[in-house]
């Protein structure tokens, strides 16, 4: 019996020690949208900020929001705003956001964030740094 429970704590020792860490599990403190409304139009005033936060560039960021708000719009690099031609709230925003953090951010393997995104035409990889995982991802 004593020899059965040395055993058992040894491999669930083993277990542990293989599991990888979870570095920044807890999700990335994304700074919240600045919206003004201007006419029927929304401007995200920190937007580059965001995308900084996010680590990925404001053009992939500016594409998939618009896609996805089936918004026109765009990005400009001198003021780091961008500009959606709808009105929108914040709310859509936050949640989209948050949608883009776990399909082209965080890695699903080990919950790094530590992770770029390979873009080879149109085939499009999330690769992670943290653990060597790549998971193809739909490409914006
Ligand atoms: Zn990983």
């Amino acid at each position: 019996m004593e020899e059965r429970l040395k055993d058992y704590r040894w491999l669930l020792e083993r277990v542990y020690k293989k599991i990888p860490p979870r570095p920044e599990a807890e999700g990335i403190a994304l700074p919240e949208p600045e919206l003004i409304r201007v006419g029927d139009q929304t401007i995200i005033k920190n937007f580059r900020e965001i995308s900084m936060k996010l680590k990925r560039e404001p053009a992939v960021l500016t594409r998939y929001l618009l896609r996805e708000l089936n918004a026109g719009g765009s990005y400009d690099e001198n003021s780091g705003q961008l500009r959606v031609g709808i009105k929108v709230s914040k709310k859509p925003i936050e949640q989209l956001l948050q949608r883009f953090e776990k399909a082209y951010v965080r890695c699903p393997t080990c919950g790094s964030i530590d992770t770029k995104l390979l873009r080879r035409e149109r085939n499009w990889s999330l690769i992670c740094e943290a653990c060597g995982a790549e998971q193809a991802v739909k490409p914006i």
